[in-house]
């Protein structure tokens, strides 16, 4: 069995004692679903407001992106063991927006996945095709060439702190959802790439989540897919009854 997480990304959004609030009301909802793995990604300048609030609960506190070096010359980086310091366990790499927004590409998520395992956080590894690329009927090589080169160098021990998060593009910050059945697919698939690259066992215990417009609406039928292990959720997640019932229908 494995444990469903659900990660609330909340992007360029919130203030400080608003995301101080939505800390203490994600750990409020986190408390009545025992069995449920939650994480928050609050913007870099709120990590410490954020992990007071979540301070004595099971919520992770995460961040949006890493940079891959240690320090020095990297104006406007934050490091592995910056966020460390601040109290996050676990970070997203290669989301959507920052791939197509900020033309991050397949080798410097990589870099980034390493760096952040090495120095022993968790990773949610995001993948996903556009529209044109789904219309085009590759959506399976896509998402493979990004897991494969996403989580190349990778051990067999580090990915066991891995989560990948199938997120179509299209899908995001759009009100338009994968299908389960879409769903079910690309993650099968996913799943399959990672069986192929670290063995049987270590695809049946990864963790794949699904990214895309998910709501309290339609939590449920996503995460009933026998491949959908979780949601990671960006506007629903600003909200802390919303994004509590997208944790209570993953219990
Ligand atoms: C996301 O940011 O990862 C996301 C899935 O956003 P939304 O839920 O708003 O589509």
């Amino acid at each position: 069995m494995r444990t469903k997480i659900i990660g609330g990304n909340w992007k360029m959004n919130t203030d400080r004692a608003a995301a101080a609030a939505l800390g203490a009301g994600v750990a409020a909802a986190a408390k009545g679903a025992e069995s449920v793995q939650v994480a928050v990604f609050p913007p870099f300048p709120y990590l410490t407001a954020v992990a007071d609030s979540l301070k004595g609960s099971r919520v992770m506190l995460g961040a949006q992106d890493v940079y891959h070096a240690e320090k020095g010359a990297f104006t406007g980086e934050v490091s592995v063991g910056m966020l460390k310091d601040c109290g996050a366990s676990i970070v997203l790499a290669g989301h959507s927006e920052r791939r197509h927004v900020i033309g991050e590409g397949d080798d410097l998520v990589n870099l980034k996945v390493r760096a952040a395992l090495h120095g022993g956080l968790h990773v949610v590894l995001c993948v996903g095709e556009t529209l044109h690329q789904r219309q085009v009927e590759e959506t399976n090589h896509v998402n493979e060439k990004q897991v494969r080169l996403g989580l190349r160098a990778v051990t067999p021990e580090e990915l066991a702190r891995v989560v990948i998060a199938y997120e179509p593009v299209w899908a995001i910050g759009t009100g338009r959802t994968a299908t389960p059945e879409n769903a079910q697919d690309a993650h099968a698939h996913i799943r399959a790439v990672v069986s192929d690259m670290f063995g049987r066992e270590a695809g049946a215990a990864l963790r794949v989540q699904y990214g895309g417009s998910v709501t309290g609406a339609n939590a449920k039928s996503l995460l009933s897919m026998p491949d959908v292990d979780g949601a990671l959720v960006g506007g629903a997640s600003l909200k802390a009854d919303e994004f509590a019932a997208i944790v209570a229908a993953a219990g």
